[in-house]
């Protein structure tokens, strides 16, 4: 049933990796597919920090966070990532996921209201349908839908939290939410905003900030979410606010409380990216970003992406298909990107850029592309 509607999954299994090149069934391929926007995955400081941590910690950490899983390593990267969000604490996750999956149903619940941007990552989604509080979800980006729902809750929840949560970078899109009149509004209706920041940090914004430091609005917006896997290049998830709200989700996020803590080695390894991305060479690999994504945009003849994203949607299952066979053919590695990812008829290529891709590669995949007609 799925294969027939273009829509079954199966998992590559991929034999080498490192940088911008993998191998798939023996094949050497450019990667444009992943979410390591600075090639931090592979970087020799970062690999050097896991071992050594292993060395000194263990591979494990034996236990959860509020047994013995905390170590001098977990308490440094909460305290490093809040400084570079400009926030009182931070609070680590084993992955993104889990920070959205304990974060959002400990904030709200019944009786409370949560208003969410139609795109928002599964994950966002999920946490709000756990929650047990109102659902209402406005259409992409959309002010003037936010504002109605924010003027409905505030008359019928009077009582109630309203928890705005939407994506500054879209996973899919690679737009960036308008994040000033969200900010504005859920200060006209006394409402807080949950924003996740995965495609952001790294990217928007001088060091880790992501847009929201980006646009000097860290100060107002009470949830920062992100992740430790993506530009970040390692794994892990985070939130970022007050020490108030940081010591309220020790008390109740489950997938804090119940949760192997991540390895310290792990730990370890997001200290060495951070500090790397808050270097000078993070403003190289940065700087180094923003040339090869004007560089594909003007071969592409398309404006210049605001993130590391750029879909190319073509709509049917069966052309995206046959489209990424078709570059793969060509020695490119681009999945396609199918419902339930992405609405229906919505079907795409989602290419995405890195610092680590070399000029003559980004001019030669937009040849590839624009052979077959292929356009935003
Ligand atoms: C990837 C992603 C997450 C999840 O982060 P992980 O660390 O991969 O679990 C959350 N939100 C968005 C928008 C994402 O793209």
């Amino acid at each position: 049933m799925l294969e027939h509607q273009g829509l079954l999954r199966t998992q590559r299994v991929v034999e080498f990796i490192h940088g911008i090149r993998l191998t798939i069934g023996s094949r050497e391929l450019i990667n444009f597919s992943s979410n390591d926007y600075l090639g931090l995955a592979s970087h020799p400081a970062i690999a050097e920090a896991m071992g050594e941590g292993a060395r000194r910690w263990g591979v494990g950490s034996t236990a959860s966070r509020l047994i013995c899983g905390t170590t001098e390593e977990h308490a440094a990267l909460e305290e490093e990532l809040s400084l570079a969000k400009g926030t009182q604490a931070a609070l680590v996750f084993s992955t993104g996921v889990a920070a959205a999956a304990g974060t959002i149903p400990a904030l709200a619940g019944k009786g409370d209201v949560i208003i969410m941007d139609k795109l928002a990552h599964a994950c966002l989604i999920d946490g709000a349908h756990a929650s047990g509080a109102t659902l209402r979800v406005f259409p992409h980006n959309n002010l003037d839908k936010l504002e109605s729902h924010l003027r409905w809750a505030s008359k019928t929840h009077s009582g109630g939290r309203i928890l705005i949560v939407t994506e500054s970078v879209f996973s899919m899109d690679g737009d960036l939410a308008p994040l000033h009149g969200i900010v504005e509004l859920k200060e006209k209706y006394r409402a807080v905003l949950f924003l996740d920041e995965a495609h952001a940090v790294g990217v928007r914004g001088a060091w880790a900030q992501g847009l929201a430091g980006e646009l000097g609005l860290n100060g107002r917006i009470e949830i920062q979410m992100g992740t430790l896997g993506k530009a970040l290049g390692v794994s892990g998830g985070y939130i970022a606010g007050s020490r108030q709200l940081i010591d309220f989700l020790i008390n109740r996020a489950r997938s804090f409380i119940f949760s192997t803590a991540p390895s310290p080695a792990v730990a370890a390894a997001c200290r060495a990216s951070l500090r790397i991305v808050q270097s000078p060479e993070g403003d190289l690999l940065r700087n180094r970003l923003r040339e090869n994504l004007q560089l594909f945009a003007s071969e592409m003849k398309i404006p210049e992406p605001p993130s590391a994203i750029v879909p190319l949607i073509l709509g049917s299952e069966a052309r995206v298909l046959q489209e990424t066979a078709r570059l793969q053919s060509e020695g490119f590695f681009i999945p396609a990107i199918r419902y339930p990812t992405v609405p229906r008829n919505t079907a795409r290529l989602r290419i995405t850029l890195s610092s680590a891709h070399l000029p003559e590669q980004i001019m030669r995949l937009a040849a590839v592309l624009k052979e077959s007609g292929l356009r935003e």
